[in-house]
């Protein structure tokens, strides 16, 4: 803020040390706006005192942005007030949203604003020379309007640096979430991954299994060809000996025969 001080003193042609009335009274303005400011977000319905609209921010100093009264008690500058033959109906307050019926020139606060700026040129001139003391408060006069000016501008930059901020802290809520997005991403895929190599290890363990009793089937498969052979030289066997007792019976028929 002491930049945008100097800034505003260097262009308001003011001396650089030792605030002048004239930007003293203005500080006090600033002030006054912003406490006035806190008690509109309070909602207890105060009238307002500041000399900006609340919004567009603009100081409400001349015909164009004069302050306009709403029903609801919010002073806007002319340019922000709704206005019936463009609106379309219902009218609204530009600052809360309420439904209006229309404005009117809010003459107490013109002739404050007036009376304010007024006041900051007199002030300023208490500190200069008393010779040639008309030329000077015209001098005083301007260097505070252009002063208040300043401070317009300033506050503009102001606004436009806020609404940055918050583009700002949307774009990094809105990474914020991306984040989050690829974290929870990241475990589900290592929960797939696992999951896989869980499947992995179960399906080695089962081949492994099948190995194995496979090669007890081998084992089996071996015993019951060894089992098959040996039955079939047992029948061999037994027929060699059925084919030599048939022989011996025919021997002995004969015999009794003869
Ligand atoms: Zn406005
Ligand atoms: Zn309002």
């Amino acid at each position: 803020l002491d930049d945008i001080e100097r800034e505003v003193r260097a262009s308001a042609g003011l001396p650089k040390s030792a605030p002048q009335s004239a930007g003293a009274a203005a500080a006090v303005a600033v002030t006054s706006a912003k406490s006035t400011t806190s008690s509109f977000s309070g909602g207890g319905g105060l009238r307002p005192v500041s000399h900006f609209c609340p919004s567009c921010g603009r100081l409400m100093l001349g015909a164009p942005v004069a302050p306009q009264l709403a029903p609801c008690g919010h002073s806007v500058c002319a340019g922000c007030a709704p206005r019936p033959e463009e609106a379309q109906p219902p009218l609204r307050c530009p600052h809360c949203g309420l439904r209006v019926s229309g404005v009117r020139p809010d003459a107490a606060l013109r002739a404050a604003i007036d009376a304010f700026s007024g006041a900051g040129a007199a002030s300023s001139t208490e500190t200069t020379a008393p010779s040639d003391a008309a030329a000077d408060a015209a001098a005083g006069s301007a260097a505070a309007r252009r002063w208040l000016q300043q401070l317009d501008v300033i506050s503009g930059r102001m606004r436009q640096l806020d609404s940055s901020m918050e583009s700002l802290q949307a774009e990094v809520a809105q990474l914020t979430g991306q984040l989050e997005a690829e974290a929870a991403r990241d475990r589900q895929l290592a929960a797939s991954e696992a999951a896989a190599r869980k499947e992995i290890s179960r399906l080695q363990a089962e081949l492994s299994s099948l190995a194995e009793q496979r090669s007890v089937s081998r084992d089996n498969q071996a015993f019951i060809q060894s089992e098959i052979d040996a039955k079939k030289e047992a029948i061999q066997g037994a027929f060699a000996s059925q084919q030599l007792v048939s022989q011996e019976l025919a021997k002995l028929q004969r015999l009794c025969a003869a």
